[in-house]
């Protein structure tokens, strides 16, 4: 019988109170108009521990932006009304939103609509079809670098480096 011990001599394990999340979970927005990938998408990343906002319509994407200040975009390329280029620019031009990361999701894999997404101010660039593990792990690295606010990197992800990105700074100093 060792109870009186285990409420007096600090038990190991108990500093339990404080190991639940305080901070909610990240935020990602979905701008995609394929219902069947927005679905497939909500629920990798649900299962990731993100919470999803979904619309497939790009004015609305933005009203959403600044409702809720997502911690990421995931911006398909081709949407109805709005192309995610244009959304892309219009959100990296307002300085409310332009520190929100965005990643693009794009059929097209040609290097003119690469440079034109980073140009564009993308973050990261994923070209479909994509497995939803290597989009995750993409989310999570892109989120994992925005603690600095003006940190500037551009990133040429994906151009046959391989898993490990090779950032080319252009300005680190
Ligand atoms: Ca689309």
């Amino acid at each position: 019988m060792n109870l009186a011990s285990a409420s007096m001599s600090g038990s190991p394990g108990s500093s339990s109170t404080g190991t639940r999340p305080m901070k909610t979970q990240p935020q990602v927005l979905v701008v995609e108009d394929e219902a069947a990938l927005t679905t497939l998408l909500q629920y990798n990343l649900e299962k990731e521990g993100y919470r999803v906002t979904t619309t497939a319509d790009g004015e609305e994407a933005m009203m959403i932006v600044d409702e809720q200040q997502p911690d990421l975009v995931l911006l398909d390329w081709m949407l109805p009304s709005v192309t995610g280029i244009e959304l892309a620019r219009r959100l990296k031009r307002d300085e409310t939103t332009n520190e929100i990361p965005i990643i693009m999701l794009t059929a097209k894999s040609e290097e003119d609509n690469k440079i034109q997404g980073l140009d564009a101010g993308a973050d990261d660039y994923i070209t479909k079809p994509f497995s939803t593990r290597e989009l995750i792990s993409r989310i999570n690295a892109v989120l994992r670098r925005v603690p600095g606010h003006q940190h500037k990197a551009i990133l040429v992800p994906g151009l046959a480096l391989g898993p490990d990105r090779h950032p080319i700074t252009a300005d680190e100093r």
